[in-house]
C-alpha cells in the first residue's frame, strides 16, 4: 500500500486520516503536524513530493513480488503467508521496520533525503535507490517470515545478543546488495568475533564493561560511529546496564552486528548445508559460529 499520495495531501489539508497518522506514529513516533512545524511547510512539502515521486517512479508491486520470492528461499517448504507492505513518509531518520515481524514498512522519506535536487517528471530514480529499497524490503521481509515460522527473536524477553545476530545476520545476508559506510564493519569481522566471543564469556558486569571498552577501539567505529562511541561512554558513566550498552553499540545505526551476522551465515553456508537446513536449526548453534575465530 502506497500512502505517499495520502500523506502528500495531508500537507495541503494539514491533517491525516486516522489510520495513516497511527501508522506513522507506530513507525517512529512521527507526527506530520510537528514535522511541518519543525521543518517548515515549504521544505516538508518538497521532501514529501520527492518521496512521492520515488513511489511513482519505482514499481512498488515489483518490489513486493521480488521480496516475497527472495524471502521464500529461507524456507521453500512452507509457503509464506500474505502480509502487508506499507510505503510511507516519516521524516528521514529511519529507513524501514517490520512492526514486530508483521509487515514491511518502507519510509521513502529516508531515500528522498539522500537524493540531491528534485526528481522531475522525466527524470529516472537512480537504480541504486531502487536497489536500496529492495534490500530494505527483503531485510524486513525476512523478519516477517521468521516470525511466521516461529523463529523470530525480536521482542522476546529471552532475547540475547547471539539470537539477534543470528536473525539480523540472516536478514542482512538475504539483501541482494549491501550499502553504506557501515558495510565497512564487514572488513573488521575478526575483531568483532573476538569481541562478541569475549562478551559471551563475560558474565560479571565488570568484565562486560571491559569488553565494551575494548569494542570502542574498533577502527571502523572510530571512523563512522563517533556518535555510538560517545553514547556508550556516556551510558557507562551513567551506570546503564552493560547489556543495554553493548546491544546499542552493536545494532544502532546499522552497526557491526548486521555485517558480522551476515559474515557468519556466509561462512556456515560455505560448509555445505542448505539455507533452509540452517534456518530450521534455529539460533541455538550461533554461539558456536561466533566462537570459531579464524587465526590470521
Ligand atoms: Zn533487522
Amino acid at each position: 500500500m502506497n500512502y505517499l499520495p495520502t500523506i502528500k495531501q495531508g500537507i495541503t489539508d494539514n491533517n491525516l486520516p486516522n489510520e495513516v497518522g497511527q501508522l506513522l506514529s507506530a513507525f517512529n513516533n512521527f507526527d506530520l503536524k510537528e514535522h511541518i512545524k519543525k521543518t517548515g511547510i515549504k521544505k516538508s512539502a518538497a521532501l514529501i513530493s520527492k518521496a512521492a515521486r520515488i513511489g511513482e517512479k519505482i514499481d512498488l508491486q515489483e518490489i513486493e513480488k521480488e521480496t516475497l520470492q527472495t524471502v521464500q528461499k529461507i524456507q521453500p517448504n512452507i509457503k509464506i503467508k500474505k502480509f502487508p507492505f506499507y510505503f510511507i513518509y516519516a521524516g528521514s531518520g529511519t529507513d524501514a521496520k517490520s512492526f514486530g515481524g508483521t509487515a514491511v514498512v518502507i519510509n521513502l522519506g529516508y531515500y528522498a533525503a539522500q537524493l540531491k535536487g528534485a526528481i522531475k517528471t522525466n527524470n529516472k530514480v537512480p537504480k541504486t535507490v531502487r536497489d536500496q529499497i529492495l534490500a530494505a524490503s527483503i531485510h524486513e521481509g525476512v523478519h516477517v517470515f521468521l516470525n511466521q515460522l516461529g523463529l523470530s527473536w525480536k521482542h522476546s524477553n529471552q532475547d540475547e545478543i547471539w539470537n539477534i545476530i543470528w536473525e539480523d545476520g540472516l536478514a542482512t545476508y538475504m539483501e541482494p546488495t549491501h550499502f553504506g559506510p557501515s558495510t565497512d564493519y564487514y572488513s573488521e569481522n575478526n575483531f568483532w568475533l573476538v569481541i562478541i566471543s569475549k562478551w559471551l564469556d563475560a558474565k560479571e558486569d565488570s568484565k562486560r564493561k571491559k569488553v565494551i571498552y575494548e569494542a570502542l577501539k574498533s577502527k571502523v567505529m572510530k571512523k563512522i560511529g563517533q556518535r555510538q562511541i560517545q553514547a556508550a561512554i556516556s551510558s557507562l558513566k551513567r551506570g546503564v546496564k552493560p547489556e543495554d550498552i553493548f546491544t546499542d553499540l552493536l545494532f544502532v545505526s546499522n552497526g557491526p552486528a548486521y555485517h558480522i551476522g551476515r559474515f557468519l551465515w556466509e561462512r556456515e553456508l560455505a560448509k555445505g548445508k542448505s539455507l533452509h537446513e540452517l534456518v530450521e536449526e534455529g539460533s541455538s548453534k550461533v554461539t558456536g559460529w561466533i566462537k570459531h575465530i579464524p587465526s590470521t
